[in-house]
């Protein structure tokens, strides 16, 4: 593994997933990954690594592309036939088969709270087609992640074989290219495409005081998430995207923190890093809808899917990363 990552497309892919993953507008936590293919191999971001930590830690899994699309063509999960194998510390990402359908040497995955702010929305494919006019972009209405994304995928680049593009409804964006220069300069591209400005933050005076297992946000900005009526009710009427309600509810209907209409936000005493860029995150995503705009939240059954056993196990994973992030 040693000798792979002094390969030059190895490391360029290590400094944009850096780069990337420090920009909190991209990605959240150990939200998005990235991979590069080489001769016949993929080297993809492992499961709950934080693309912020690529330069300091080993992040990277090799996967046979061959073994990866064999399994798809069969209409298996090549990290559900790998899960049992020993001798691996790092599994894979859950979207390693997605790296794998696309032809693209370079696939970078990020949750652009930009995107997401679109890609929440019923009419996200006609928005999508006037921001992201004349590049070959393709809308992917949401489904979950691992097999059932990358079979999206792949029938998106059946209907056009040259899209570059993936727009993930209710999730977030796909970008591939041939080298990490490219691919960084067409995720830059459709960033500009798409950017929305935050509302600005109707500041209400916050009259929260700290109790019992809550206390004050430590980024005052959170604040909005209570104190702006929009958001707050945007917020109160469903679950926007997969990370929201993984790192922010509990199974035990503990949350992260609670909003107050009008006032402000308390968090958990508990709250974790992962949980604090999470929700940073969900704060610009939420300032970035617009009030009046037709919203679809993730549907009871998506819901209960992502909540599984599975998702608390990698959501354990994540955390324990975090305690031993360079930051
Ligand atoms: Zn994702």
């Amino acid at each position: 593994m040693a000798t792979a990552h002094h390969h030059p497309q190895i490391a360029s892919l290590l400094t944009l997933s850096a780069r990337l993953g420090r920009d909190p507008l991209l990605v959240q936590a150990s939200s998005g990954n990235t991979s590069v293919k080489l001769d016949g191999v993929l080297w993809i971001k492992a499961s709950g690594k934080w693309l912020a930590s690529a330069m300091d830690e080993d992040s990277l899994v090799p996967a046979s592309l061959d073994q990866v699309r064999g399994c798809m063509r069969q209409g298996l999960d090549y990290r559900s036939i790998r899960a049992g194998t020993s001798g691996c510390e790092l599994r894979a990402s859950i979207e390693t088969a997605m790296h794998a359908v696309m032809p693209h040497r370079v696939v970078v995955h990020v949750h652009s709270v930009n995107a997401i702010a679109w890609a929440v929305r019923r009419d996200a494919p006609e928005r999508m087609a006037e921001l992201l006019s004349g590049l070959p972009w393709q809308w992917i209405p949401y489904v979950a992640s691992g097999l059932p994304l990358a079979q999206e995928i792949g029938r998106a680049l059946e209907r056009d074989p040259a899209a570059t593009v993936f727009v993930l409804g209710n999730h977030g964006l796909v970008v591939g290219a041939d080298t990490c220069a490219e691919a960084a300069a067409l995720l830059d591209q459709v960033e500009q495409r798409i950017a929305v400005q935050p509302r600005p933050p109707r500041q209400a005076p916050v009259r929260l005081k700290p109790r019992a297992q809550w206390r004050l946000p430590a980024n005052p900005a959170l604040h909005a998430l209570g104190a702006d009526a929009v958001s707050f009710r945007i917020l109160q009427q469903g679950v926007l995207y997969p990370c929201q309600a993984i790192f922010l509810q509990e199974p035990t209907g503990d949350a992260a923190y609670v909003a107050a209409a009008g006032r402000g936000v308390l968090v958990s005493a508990s709250i974790t890093k992962t949980q604090s860029a999470i929700l940073g995150g969900l704060l610009e995503v939420v300032q970035r809808i617009d009030e009046n705009a037709p919203i679809r939240y993730l549907l009871p059954s998506e819901l209960e899917a992502l909540l599984s056993a599975d998702v608390y196990r990698y959501r354990q994973k994540v955390e324990s990363n975090a305690k031993t992030r360079v930051v």
